[in-house]
């Protein structure tokens, strides 16, 4: 396995040098080409090193301001562990140790200078970057692959990493109503009213999804059609109160017939993020297949073989 004989395990710096090394001599290094353009000298944490991503990269980049840049890091052992708690059959704790994934290793820079948390991150975003830190942390080897069959009869392996995503595409209904100096789209309605929308960030999303878990908790029902929209009509916040959510949705009951219809399907057509996966075959047909997780949301960062694939026969 290792380069040389010596038996002290790689430390991070090694693990880097070596990582930086393989770009300059232009190495293929495990799923492909890396992305970042340039270390950012400005973003260590303490011995972290972090790289500079562009949002064109991004399911919903077009949502931050321009210039926006993203920075992530590989996952530490210490967060993989944290990560490797998760129970692959609930979707609230899937996404809560994804967004501490999300915080650990993730910053975004602002045009202006301005370094934000994990917590404006788009949530539709989330998914992405989950990978692309598996990517980054295992850049030794490790891939995560489906197989899926091809129109020929063969099987084709895909690896779930960036070459292979196909994103969800934006609807070309929307695409005229997008203002590029604010990041929304901005709707009039038939009924004289007007509406601002953009992606919801994981800020608002955890606000929502912690009002949602405390209403069923204490047996109440929240009204989970409000609840859909609200966090779409709430552009340029990145949290909300649990009084906040409750006067939002008073108000929310009290909208008109026409305006709920339509931002009800304004809210629909807003699905961005990983859509399926995709690969050649041998024989030149394209393969596709939905979206998965083999071995379950844990399997991201938990090697599912690592009994076999590290025994020492
Ligand atoms: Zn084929």
């Amino acid at each position: 396995m290792s380069d040389n004989n010596d038996k002290k395990p790689m430390s991070e710096e090694d693990y880097l040098k070596r990582h930086l090394n393989d770009l300059e001599t232009g190495k293929k290094i495990a799923d492909g080409d890396i992305p970042f353009v340039e270390q950012s000298e400005s973003a260590r944490t303490g011995d972290l090193q972090f790289f500079n991503m562009d949002i064109r990269e991004l399911p919903c980049g077009q949502f931050y301001p321009t210039g926006t840049l993203f920075m992530v890091r590989p996952a530490q052992v210490k967060e993989i562990q944290a990560y490797s708690m998760v129970d692959d059959n609930n979707f609230y704790d899937i996404v809560e140790k994804m967004n501490d994934m999300m915080q650990a290793c993730v910053r975004i820079k602002y045009p202006d200078g301005k370094v934000a948390s994990y917590l404006e991150i788009k949530d539709q975003d989330r998914l992405f970057l989950v990978f692309l830190i598996r990517e980054l942390t295992f850049q030794q080897g490790n891939s995560l692959a489906v197989t899926a069959k091809c129109g020929c009869g063969e099987d084709v392996k895909i690896e779930l990493n960036r070459k292979s995503f196909v994103f969800h595409e934006i609807d070309e209904k929307l695409e005229k109503f997008f203002s590029l100096s604010s990041k929304t789209y901005n709707f009039k309605t038939v009924n004289g009213k007007s509406f601002e929308l953009t992606p919801p960030n994981i800020g608002l999303q955890k606000a929502f999804t912690d009002y949602i878990v405390k209403e069923n908790n204490e047996k109440r029902t929240p009204n989970l059609s409000f609840l859909k929209i609200i966090p779409f009509i709430m552009s340029g916040r990145v949290t909300i109160t649990y009084d906040g959510i409750k006067a939002k949705v008073k108000e929310f009951e009290e909208i008109d017939d026409i305006s709920f219809q339509f931002l009800n399907a304004a809210v629909n057509k807003m699905t961005f993020g990983l859509k399926e996966l995709k690969s050649n075959c041998e024989c030149g047909e394209e393969v596709h297949t939905d979206m998965q997780f083999p071995n379950g949301a844990s399997g991201i960062f938990v090697i599912s073989d690592a009994f076999d694939a590290y025994i020492k026969e």
